[in-house]
């Protein structure tokens, strides 16, 4: 896993940075008040791309070979466009990580299987909780719906009409 990328959103791409985690990827979101400075060198020591809709971002020399300016339009546009770039597979490493924290998850031990709801206990869907923030995971309906995005952007990989990003 240590050859896939890496990211850092811009506070506005807080959907696509769950989409992200949710895929597997190891993502942050800037949260608000820090400079696009401030991020860019955070990137840059951490290894990360400054991803970003905002055309100011190129005004920045640090942003160069760091940032990465998205198209403008929804989701499954933006997706797309990263997808395509830089070859990700939605799949493989999918519900591995914290959607809030972005932590990686753990199999469910028994303290987290005791706070697990009735429902989420099956015996052929393993459970994952966060160390960090102490959530469980389990494969419900939300799981369900996000995994059927990323199945879909799976499946568009093979077309040929992703959205360009732009290297900056
Ligand atoms: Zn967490």
């Amino acid at each position: 896993m240590n050859s896939m990328p890496r990211f850092l959103c811009d506070e506005m791409l807080g959907r696509l940075c769950r989409y992200l985690r949710a895929a597997g990827y190891d993502t942050l979101l800037a949260n608000g008040g820090r400079s696009d400075a401030e991020l860019l060198r955070q990137c840059r020591e951490e290894g990360r791309y400054f991803l970003t809709q905002d055309q100011l971002v190129q005004e920045h020399k640090a942003a160069h070979g760091v940032a990465l300016l998205l198209p403008q339009g929804d989701l499954d546009h933006l997706a797309a466009a990263l997808g395509t770039h830089f070859g990700l597979d939605w799949l493989s490493h999918s519900f591995t990580r914290c959607l809030e924290d972005n932590t990686s998850l753990l199999a469910a031990d028994a303290a987290a299987l005791a706070r697990a709801p009735a429902d989420a206990l099956r015996p052929d869907e393993p459970l994952c909780h966060c160390p960090a923030c102490g959530r469980i995971y389990w494969r419900g309906s939300h799981y369900k719906r996000m995994r059927a995005k990323l199945e879909t952007w799976q499946l568009a990989r093979r077309e040929a009409s992703a959205p360009p990003v732009t290297a900056v």
